[in-house]
């Protein structure tokens, strides 16, 4: 028997949870269909190698085996104590736990942090009396954890079945789908070798559990199904570190914004808004799919194929409409239809009949037997153009279906990452099952093939990219502090908006600020033409929408006008109005920089294509802090957008280096000072090489 810790040294590994010598049963039961009486048939039916016992306050037997009132009374060590009992003694089980030594504990029972009330309170106390005893906890309200690996053979859990061993382990923040997750896994071949459902994560969070499997040899690929990232910085940190060595794959979800509304009730916390998911888990080098079923296809093509080279898909075909929906699937999904070489193209007019397509997509006509799929999938094989093949089969009545598929392994194996699609009625199992035996991935439509390939180019290019630097840049940080301690929450106004941005090295449109069309006059001679004048008024924030920017003003005259216009006009409408007169850019492309706050992942930034369309073209890259110096580059270039940037119908390349240099300027001003909740540089208007890139316009909001 123990007593309590008083250090606050490392936690415990969690060998204590998934290779517990000896395991407790707490609440368990001889009452069929209870909870209590699954969880011990399960550890007997997974066949655990060490001792099981049964604790019941009331029944000396359960399930043929002797039961012991309390932990206490076990006579031999005990290192993990799975509780069922009702949710008012789990309190005092746990105690006792404590007492006997106990270093793990799998609180299945409900009735706590998520009823709220009085299920907080019962919750934090779990805590503590786990933290004084040193006790890791998986739960509450969980579903149990699994271990399949010879020696272990765990199944402290109550789902209904027990997947087949294998090499992915699994993480399910919710314990009904937890049961749902592991059904699949075994429809769809994937062999588990851990699970755990982590409930209301007292202790043991999924940044924990990648953390431990890392480290597992027996475990190939990380499985996530999460609702909210709990601790952000915790989980980045390590899923960062882990995805590079062995792919994490997510399933999170909250991608409605109903959805996120259902996750934020039910777990107790808030759920992010999805966009700065998406980019936080993108970041980490996670790979988020959008159900279960593209999850486990994912999984296997990991677990058995090798990596595509790059984005080029050769498609082998034994029908034409079939290799039409493949080559739609494919675009869409943003891979590239591959070029055949010459010689791969000569191979195949000498093997392939006159009828047969050639290009790709590779259509072998409905007579196609083994034999052709053989030789045309060995010609492809060998095309240095080529980084991946989709292999589509219609298994018409009159071809031996499995023996397709024979060719298909047989040419194929381990040389290119190679996904099959196999359609229609026949559907042969005997196919089915020889194609999945040797690691080919089969799905019924180019679809999910699409969205399998796509994430294994994603990994690909995840584990090829160096970082890229992260500096301090020389900023004036004093400035903006003074500038910040002269305003109240709200928004900031133009002039003072400008300063903070100026202060840390953005460049803005040099500009002055009068009050009559006389001033006016005077400020452009100033700056030089040609200028723009802006009316600023404090309730005018979109100031396009009243007319409230006159651009490309050549002289004097031209600025006087204006000048009066915009007073007469706006004075009416906004009271006090200013004018802005600002140098006219000279760039030819506008882009959106922007920070916002407000969700757990910290600041968000985004870039994108931009001025006054940007709402309506919404063609905007995310990333959440740290953004290394490669990151506003590659930003840039996934824009759908993208091609407006280069050389574009007679207009020059942009020069990126200034709007990229300008967001991570953004980074550190967010970093630097967290008041800042919101900013939003549109435009930037960026030009070639040689022309001077600049802010012409920014909206900073303060909440301190
Ligand atoms: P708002 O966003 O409040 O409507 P902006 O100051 O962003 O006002 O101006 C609206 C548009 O006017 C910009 O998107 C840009 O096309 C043009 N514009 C504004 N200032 C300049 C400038 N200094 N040089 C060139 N074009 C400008
Ligand atoms: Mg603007």
């Amino acid at each position: 028997m123990s007593s309590p810790s008083r250090s606050a040294s490392k936690p415990r590994s969690l060998d204590a949870l998934f290779r517990p010598r000896a395991i407790a049963v707490v609440g368990a039961s001889r009452r069929p269909g209870s909870i209590g009486r699954q969880v011990v048939e399960n550890l007997l039916a997974a066949g655990f190698e060490g001792p099981v016992y049964p604790v019941n306050a009331s029944s000396p037997v359960v399930l043929s085996m002797p039961a012991f009132r309390s932990v206490l009374e076990i006579p031999g060590p005990v290192d993990c104590a799975v509780l069922v009992v009702p949710p008012a003694d789990v309190l005092a089980v746990a105690e006792q736990c404590g007492r006997k030594g106990v270093a793990g504990l799998v609180v299945v029972t409900a009735g706590f942090r998520e009823i709220g009330g009085e299920g907080i309170a019962r919750e934090e106390r779990l805590k503590a009396i786990c933290r004084r005893w040193r006790m890791r906890v998986i739960g509450p309200n969980c579903m149990g954890v699994i271990n399949t690996q010879p020696g272990v053979r765990l199944n402290a859990s109550f789902a209904a079945a027990l997947p087949p061993p294998g090499r992915v382990a699994m993480v399910s923040q919710s314990g009904a789908l937890g049961e749902a997750i592991l059904a699949d896994a075994s429809a769809s071949g994937v062999g588990v070798a851990m699970f755990a459902s982590i409930g209301n994560r007292v202790d043991v969070t999924a940044a924990d559990l990648i953390a431990y499997w890392e480290r597992d040899p027996g475990v190939a690929a990380i499985l996530l199904y999460i609702e909210d990232f709990g601790d952000v910085a915790g989980f980045v940190a390590v899923a960062r570190r882990v995805a590079r060595h062995k792919p994490i794959i997510a399933v999170k979800s909250g991608r409605s914004a109903a959805g996120a509304a259902a996750t934020g009730s039910h777990t107790g916390s808030i759920a992010l808004p999805d966009v700065a998911a998406d980019t936080l888990l993108s970041q980490c080098g996670v790979l988020r799919v959008e159900s279960f079923r593209e999850m486990f296809a994912l999984a296997a093509a990991l677990l058995h194929q090798p990596l595509p080279a790059g984005d080029r898909v050769a498609i082998v075909t034994n029908a034409g409409g079939p290799g039409i929906l493949a080559t739609d699937a494919l675009v869409g999904g943003g891979l590239t239809i591959a070029e055949l070489g010459a010689g791969t193209r000569r191979r195949l007019r000498r093997v392939l009949p006159a009828e047969a397509s050639i290009q790709n997509p590779v259509d072998l006509v409905a007579s196609a037997d083994a034999t052709r799929y053989r030789q045309a999938l060995a010609a492809i094989a060998h095309d240095r153009g080529v980084d991946a093949i989709l292999v589509l089969f219609v298994s018409p009545v009159m071809i031996d279906a499995a023996a397709v598929a024979e060719a298909i392994v047989e040419q194929t194996a381990g040389r290119k990452p190679t996904l099959a699609c196999v359609m229609g009625r026949r559907r042969g199992n005997e196919a089915l099952d020889i194609l999945r035996r040797a690691g080919i991935v089969v799905f019924r439509y180019p679809e999910d093939a699409s969205a399998t390939l796509r994430m294994l180019v994603r990994r690909r290019r995840m584990l090829a990219r160096r970082p890229g630097r992260t500096r301090r840049l020389p900023v004036d940080r004093r400035a903006v502090r003074a500038i910040l301690a002269r305003h109240r929450d709200g928004w900031l106004p133009a002039a003072a908006s400008e300063g903070v941005l100026t202060a840390y090295g953005i460049p803005f449109a040099r500009a002055q600020r009068v009050g009559t069309p006389a001033e006016a006059v005077a400020a452009a001679h100033a700056l030089g033409f040609p200028v723009v004048v802006k009316a600023e008024a404090e309730r005018l924030l979109h100031k396009s929408e009243h007319r409230a920017v006159v651009v490309g003003l050549a002289d004097g005259d031209q600025v006087w006008d204006a000048a009066e216009d915009l007073l007469a006009r706006l004075r009416r409408k906004f009271g006090r109005v200013r004018l802005c007169v600002q140098q006219h850019a000279r760039g030819h492309r506008e882009l959106m920089l922007s920070m916002t706050r407000g969700s757990r992942v910290g600041p968000l930034f985004a870039i994108g294509i931009g001025g006054t369309l940007v709402e309506v073209l919404r063609d905007v890259a995310f990333r959440v802090a740290p953004m290394d110096d490669k990151d506003p580059h590659e930003m840039l270039a996934s824009l759908k957008g993208a091609p407006l940037l280069g050389a574009f119908r007679g207009t020059p390349p942009l020069d990126p280096r200034p709007a990229a240099d300008a967001l991570l300027r953004l980074q550190q001003l967010a970093l630097d000072f967290p008041a800042l909740a919101e900013i939003e540089v549109n435009p930037f208007i960026a030009g070639a090489r040689g022309v001077p890139s600049v802010a012409v316009d920014a909206r900073i909001r303060i909440e301190a």
